[in-house]
């Protein structure tokens, strides 16, 4: 079977990170951004004016959108579905906040199973998101579960903000990044958690060459 490193956590701690750093340190091996995905379905519901209580409806649209995942780098990312490029859009806060509604819904997480579990190819894949260890692919050989304060978190946000040359405040940010992590943990369906058989690495405080450390040694292992 072909092998999976699960990399789980709240929004804004660095799975980004994380996951393109190891995409580079093993060769060939595949990258899955599975929050991406529930972003790009919450905005083709968005488009064809559904409801999120229409579960079935939206849950349909899933099997039938074409995806492509471009470019290695945040930098040169491109998200290109059904043609047109979407990468702007989804990459909104508005987008990350909606993605978490609809991934309340159980036949949404249902129809996107399948999509993800797609994405399982030799030499290997890295999966981003908040259930890759405990749902989706329960069997990984490694599952990392990364953690942050919510405070921290939006302090890291802003920075990049800023380093884009965005305007934004530190109460409101942590206030959105607090109301995501609250619908992610609380949910009835792939609650926000990690796997029993975890390694938690709590980054608060951590630089990203810290970090990049602590999944280096568990790669050695
Ligand atoms: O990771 P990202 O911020 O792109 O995810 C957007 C939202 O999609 C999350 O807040 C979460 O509600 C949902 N999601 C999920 N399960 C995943 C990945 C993302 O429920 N595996």
């Amino acid at each position: 079977t072909v092998p999976v490193i699960a990399v789980d956590g709240p929004s804004g701690v660095g799975k980004g990170l994380v996951t393109r750093w190891l995409a580079q340190r093993l060769p060939g091996w595949h990258r899955l951004d599975s929050g991406a995905l529930y972003r790009i379905l919450a905005l083709a519901a968005q488009r064809r004016h559904l409801d999120v209580r229409a579960a079935a409806a939206i849950a349909r649209l899933a099997p039938a959108l074409d995806i492509r995942f471009e470019g290695h780098t945040e930098d040169d990312e491109r998200i290109v579905v059904d043609g047109q490029d979407w990468t702007h859009e989804v990459r909104k806060e508005s987008t990350g906040a909606l993605a978490s509604v609809i991934a309340a819904v159980p036949e949404v997480r249902a129809a996107l199973l399948q999509r993800q579990r797609d994405f399982r190819r030799r030499p290997g894949l890295i999966a981003d998101g908040r259930d890759m260890g405990t749902v989706v692919f329960p069997d990984a050989v490694l599952k990392i579960f990364m953690d942050a304060s919510a405070e921290e978190r939006a302090r890291r946000r802003l920075k990049q903000l800023s380093a884009k040359g965005i305007q934004a405040t530190l109460a409101p940010l942590c206030e959105e990044i607090r109301a995501r992590d609250e619908r992610d943990r609380n949910r009835p369906i792939a609650p926000l958690k990690p796997a029993d058989d975890a390694e938690v690495i709590d980054t608060t405080g951590l630089a990203p060459e810290a970090v990049k450390a602590r999944v280096e040694a568990l790669l050695q292992r």
